[in-house]
């Protein structure tokens, strides 16, 4: 029909829409959001973000990596709803989330005339989630922004629920303010350019759901994550939404972390000091301390008699068929002993009056906060690696 010669990418993308798009509400009171997850998001960005627009122009912060591969893919669908972008790009990794890159994204927002109407993009992994979130949240005390998450880790994890922010030299995350994205844009398909390595780092964090609150996700990825780390994009989809479905709802319950929210930090007290341990780098991924401290999360579980002892077995078998870290002999290089290890994970920001707080379980689904773990039980773990 005529009406469909003129229209084109609109009718594409409803029946996009229609089809393949799945959407996840978070109904936070005064800041409620969507979260759309589907193939080909980047094309429909401009149809999807011009209803928050209150002029036709946008500011893009990306990374050279993810704006080699799509900041023209997103410029295209801006473009297609008649949206201009401007773009800053910063150098890739854990680096970035610090000061001097965040007064070059507040300086350069500034010079833009970024106004408290306009809208701020952050296209990345959680890098730059993170510190573009936290740039918009000081900007003009508070613009708004939109995520579109460009890794595994941050489709499921950082581009929901608003944990904004940077790295301090005594510490990760510990400088930041909790602000909502208006939009969270998980495009499937560009999670086809991510290495294997740090796809298989954001399945970590996929699994930590799945062990925190639901049995049979667990048991669904046991049958589906070799065929979804190997690229289906609708096994990858139904992986996403059911993560991001789980997040939103935990963080609407619990948008600043007074208890349950606590719980998505299953495997994390055991991988911060991991991290720590080996410098923040490339000799251990953020996913593969999460996946280590899962496995070990439930070993200390079943030390302490709290879950059946197959239940560590389980889980470290996932992993080993994932081909992802289960034990600190994954890690290459030396660590420190089991001893300094403890001593890492009091520097973590868990520590609630100088008490460790585990995410332990009753079981596979089943997390709980325990407050009080006996220090010889973790030295255990930690010896057994
Ligand atoms: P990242 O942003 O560094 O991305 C990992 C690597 O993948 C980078 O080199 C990046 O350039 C590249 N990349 C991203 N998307 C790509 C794509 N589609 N194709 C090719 N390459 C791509 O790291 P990450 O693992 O996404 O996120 C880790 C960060 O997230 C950490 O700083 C962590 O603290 C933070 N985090 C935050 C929250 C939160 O709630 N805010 C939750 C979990 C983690």
């Amino acid at each position: 029909s005529p009406a469909m010669t003129d229209h084109p990418p609109n009718t594409a993308l409803a029946a996009n829409k229609a089809a393949d798009v799945t959407t996840v509400h978070v109904p936070l009171p005064g800041r409620a959001y969507d979260i759309h997850i589907g193939a080909d998001l980047l094309t429909g960005a401009g149809t999807l973000i011009a209803p928050l627009l209150r002029r036709p122009r946008v500011a893009v912060i990306t990374d050279e990596t993810v704006g080699a591969l799509h900041l023209s893919g997103l410029r295209a669908g801006l473009s297609q709803a008649g949206i201009s972008a401007s773009a800053l790009t910063l150098p890739p990794g854990e680096a970035t989330k610090s000061w001097g890159p965040l007064q070059q994204c507040v300086d350069w927002l500034l010079d833009q005339k970024i106004e408290r109407g306009d809208l701020v993009i952050a296209l990345g992994g959680g890098v730059i989630g993170d510190l573009v979130g936290f740039a918009a949240a000081i900007l003009r005390r508070g613009v708004r922004f939109v995520q579109i998450p460009t890794s595994l880790l941050a489709q499921v994890d950082s581009s929901v629920g608003g944990k904004t922010g940077i790295n301090a030299a005594q510490g990760k995350n510990l400088i930041g303010a909790f602000h909502q994205p208006s939009l969270v844009l998980a495009d499937i398909n560009v999670l086809g350019t991510l290495c294997r390595r740090d796809f298989l780092a954001g399945y970590g964090e996929v699994m930590k759901y799945g062990l925190l609150g639901d049995a049979d996700f667990f048991e669904w990825l046991e049958h589906n994550g070799p065929a979804l780390a190997a690229g289906d994009t609708s096994l990858r989809q139904e992986a996403v939404r059911r993560s991001v479905q789980m997040k939103a709802d935990i963080v609407t319950r619990d948008e600043t972390e007074q208890g349950e929210r606590a719980l998505l930090n299953l495997g994390h007290t055991f991988g911060h000091a991991l991290e720590a341990a080996t410098g923040y780098g490339d000799r251990l991924l953020h996913g593969e301390g999460v996946a280590i401290g899962c496995a070990m999360a439930f070993d200390l579980s079943a030390r302490l008699g709290l879950c059946a002892q197959e239940d560590p077995s389980r889980v470290r078998a996932h992993l080993d068929t994932m081909g992802l870290h289960k034990g600190l002999t994954n890690i290459p290089g030396t660590l420190p002993d089991a001893a300094t290890l403890l001593t890492l994970m009091g520097q973590d920001k868990k520590v609630v009056d100088g008490q460790l707080r585990f995410i332990l379980a009753h079981g596979i689904g089943q997390a709980f906060v325990a407050s009080s773990v006996p220090e010889t039980a973790i030295l255990k773990t930690l010896a057994a690696g």
